[in-house]
């Protein structure tokens, strides 16, 4: 795998050894900055930075200066209210709803999970994912085939629910499935909107963190990448067309945008 290859580099070790020393004193950004300077492949990186970011256990932290608001395009992002320096952590976000792709088809684990999701605490905890996507089903037509089989094993595990129990039930449960991170589905990092040179990244596997890339100034919307950073370096039409893919649309973030108007494409929403 990427993973066991980017483990037996030499440089991957030293590397790791540092920056999990550092982490381990809490100096979590000398220990990501240490990642950065090290000559690493994407892929190495990248382990590395989540290996750190997990090392810390603080949770649910926000730095000052973030703000959600609608983008230009109408849909809501997360913008900068004061510059930051590469490799501040912006965002600490233990899930919501936490949750994996095992809990969808094993009958025990979604049954726990519904239990959870059907008390006034998990009622309370979900309406924090109020406003996210999926609001209606024409808005997810690519995901509608995984919902309905969702759906079948909710109806399967609980015939006792029904009409707007289930609607509510089965909307929230869209909802986590469509926004999940690793360990679940969060309130506030679900919010980021994808570019194609995202400004911050996600790192941590058992928690949310998010990080900057390069300096920030006040703002600018901070965007993550919904696909890996090593597709980031393909050519316009092949990265939107594998975007769409998962997400159901072509990428239209800025940097398509400028690219396909380079190469003299009118409508951008004809090159599929
Ligand atoms: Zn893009």
């Amino acid at each position: 795998s990427e993973g066991s290859t980017a483990a037996a580099d030499p440089a991957f070790a030293d590397c790791g050894r540092v920056a999990c020393e550092l982490a381990a004193q809490g100096r979590i950004t000398e220990a990501h900055l240490h990642i950065a300077a090290s000559p690493l492949s994407e892929a190495a990186r990248t382990m590395l930075h989540k290996q750190c970011a997990d090392a810390t256990l603080e949770c649910d932290t926000f730095a000052e200066g973030l703000v959600v608001k609608p983008t230009s395009e109408g849909r809501w992002g997360v913008f900068a209210t004061r510059d930051f320096k590469s490799q501040d952590c912006i965002l600490q976000e233990m899930a919501v709803v936490p949750w994996s792709w095992f809990d969808f088809s094993d009958p025990e684990r979604l049954e726990a999970l519904i239990a959870e999701l059907r008390t006034e605490e998990g009622r309370a905890k979900t309406a924090r994912l109020n406003g996210m996507v999926p609001r209606s089903v024409p808005e997810i037509p690519h995901a509608v085939p995984i919902l309905r089989e969702l759906e079948g094993n909710v109806r399967a595990t609980h015939p006792d629910l029904e009409g707007e129990e289930l609607q509510e039930l089965m909307r929230v449960l869209a909802v986590v499935v469509l926004n999940a991170h690793e360990d679940g589905c969060h309130g506030f990092g679900s919010l980021f909107n994808s570019h194609c040179t995202p400004n911050v990244e996600v790192r941590g596997w058992i928690h949310m963190d998010v990080y900057c890339l390069r300096d920030i100034a006040a703002g600018e919307e901070l965007c993550i990448s919904y696909r890996a950073h090593g597709e980031l370096d393909m050519a316009v039409d092949w990265r939107r067309f594998r975007f769409a893919q998962k997400w159901g649309e072509l990428c239209t973030c800025p940097r398509c945008q400028r690219e396909l108007r380079e190469l003299g494409v009118e409508d951008p929403d004809d090159v599929a």
